[in-house]
């Protein structure tokens, strides 16, 4: 079988197929373009066979209950924490992030979401009793549940490649579902790496599997699953959809975001530029829900812009240990082409970089510099198509409505934030912009709570991750319909009669034809 030819700190298993894998795919650290394993391309074959696997495996995962399943995600959540330098190694080879950034964002959301799911998802898929008015139901007992769909593929994408995939497979397998995880081909590591672990927690064999391969290994999955639960860009999140279709397999989506920024006049000019700078720079701005545009008001603009600018400059980039950097490298070699494009095509349109605006000096590796863009507007690529790297263009606008106007022009709606110390008025403005989140006086922090529904609006998605509806995706709503008291016959069965007829057509008037009785 083609395994992972283990290099340096990366120290993950090879994923165990049935087939053997006849190709393999090679994972570079993108901080330094060294290969750093190579791992199995997996065919729809393969993937057929790991399908068949976890559907055999299902039912008894399922038996084990919320408890018996709940035991074994808690102490993955300590597995997590215990063996947490390491899991931060895998993802920093593979990622070219920073330490914090794998700590922060990766590392606390996974350890919340393992014990998160173990705690609520009975809470969340309890069986209702439900009442109904039908008067053909009179005397039954109905009820809802919440049954596994049985085998769940989730299909993540590169920038986080712990929160995001584990996000959605931990409530997916807390469901009682078997789960096939098809990890980026960039970052195939850390799936693995959560895999031994889970292992190491007596996870049942089969029922959470890796499948490493390349977008077409994705699209097999498609073909094999009861649900697909796919985070990713637009442009394939729409193939994901169109595949589904076939075996009209129900799809949840998180797509690609543009989210903006809006600072009103009233602002603390001083918490907007910090957050503007966090959450547009975290990750290197490889983040759905970064902050990609800014729209500040008038009054405050070059206030804001000063602060940023000389915050931006301070920021420190590189790949050393704890505490030595601000950002980090890019991930994707590609994604470092579409800033450079994005930064590019501002200035030749009339916008001035006040801040990096190049690939910096690194003789490896993939990176680009903290980059701050003022004399920005709406015919530029950076205002409108999604960065997704370490940029913050900055337009000044006349008023709010202008602002929330720029905002809502945008394919995209996956998060917004609106900085105001009138929070009534700027929690106004945020309810204007057509987002599937927004934030007063924050931005991104909605994602770590789990109460709280994440998904995105317009072409930035379908469905949403978190929360009640985060966990009720991954199951069949059964209707249960029981006649404790049956009779023989029930007064509506054949043979009609016209007699019985006339005493129904009089209860449905005495129900129905009453105008506003109701
Ligand atoms: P991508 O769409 O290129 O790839 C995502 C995954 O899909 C990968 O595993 C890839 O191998 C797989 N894939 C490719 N072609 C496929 C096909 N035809 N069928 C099935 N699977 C296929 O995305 P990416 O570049 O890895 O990730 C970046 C994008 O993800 C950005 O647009 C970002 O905004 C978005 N994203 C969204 C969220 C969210 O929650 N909304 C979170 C993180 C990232």
């Amino acid at each position: 079988m083609a395994g992972i030819q283990e290099q340096e700190q990366v120290d993950v298993a090879a994923p165990e197929v049935a087939v053997p894998a006849a190709r393999e795919f090679a994972v570079e650290n993108p901080a330094t373009g060294e290969v750093i394993a190579h791992c199995p391309d997996l065919g729809a074959e393969e993937i057929a066979a790991m399908a068949r696997r976890g559907r055999e495996v299902q039912p008894a995962w399922e038996a084990l209950g919320f408890e018996g399943r709940g035991r074994i995600l808690k102490r993955m959540q300590k597995w997590l924490i215990d063996h947490q330098e390491e899991v931060i190694a895998v993802i920093r080879s593979e990622t070219g992030k920073t330490y914090e950034d794998a700590l922060i964002a990766e590392i606390s959301y996974g350890a919340a979401a393992f014990g998160f799911w173990a705690t609520n998802a009975e809470k969340y898929l309890a069986e209702e009793k439900v009442k109904s008015s039908a008067i053909l139901v009179k005397g039954k007992k109905l009820r809802l549940r919440y049954k596994p769909l049985g085998l769940v593929g989730v299909i993540g994408p590169w920038n986080y490649p712990l929160t995001n995939s584990f996000g959605d497979c931990v409530p997916a397998l807390a469901a009682g579902n078997s789960v096939i995880l098809k990890p980026s081909e960039i970052t195939p590591l850390t799936s693995l790496k959560l895999a031994e672990g889970l292992k190491a927690c007596g996870i049942p064999d089969g029922v959470f599997q890796v499948a490493t391969g390349l977008g077409a290994t994705g699209a097999a999955l498609v073909d094999q699953v009861d649900m697909i639960m796919f985070t990713g860009s637009t442009a394939t999140g729409k193939k994901v959809m169109k595949t589904a279709a076939d075996t009209l397999t129900p799809v949840s989506l998180e797509l690609g975001g543009k989210d903006p920024m809006i600072v009103l006049a009233d602002a603390d000019v001083e918490r907007a530029a910090n957050t503007a700078l966090y959450y547009g720079m975290l990750n290197g701005g490889q983040t759905c829900i970064s902050i990609e545009r800014v729209y500040v008001e008038s009054p405050v603009y070059d206030e804001f812009v000063a602060k940023v600018t000389e915050k931006a400059r301070a920021l420190r980039q590189g790949d050393g240990g704890a505490g030595t950097a601000d950002v980090g490298s890019m991930t994707f070699p590609p994604q470092v082409d579409i800033v450079e494009r994005h930064v590019e095509d501002a200035k030749a349109k009339g916008a001035r970089v006040v801040v990096g605006g190049s690939r910096g000096h690194h003789d490896k590796g993939y990176w680009y510099e903290p980059t701050v863009l003022v004399d920005v507007d709406h015919t530029m690529l950076a205002m409108t198509e999604e960065t997704f790297g370490p940029t913050l263009p900055i337009m000044k606008v006349r008023d709010e409505e202008e602002a929330i106007t720029l905002a809502n022009d945008s394919p995209y709606g996956l998060g917004a934030s609106v900085f105001g110390k009138d929070t009534g008025h700027a929690e106004a403005v945020a309810r204007r912009i057509d987002a599937g989140a927004v934030c007063v006086n924050d931005a991104l922090v909605n994602y770590s709570a789990l109460e709280l529904p994440m998904g995105g609006a317009k072409a930035s998605g379908l469905g949403t991750r978190h929360g009640a509806g985060g966990i009720r995706k991954y199951c069949q709503q059964q209707a249960v319909l029981i006649t404790p008291l049956a009779l023989k016959k029930d007064p509506h069965m054949y043979p009609y009669n016209a007699k019985m007829t006339g005493r129904l057509s009089k209860l449905f008037k005495f129900l129905y034809g009453r105008g506003d009785r109701g």
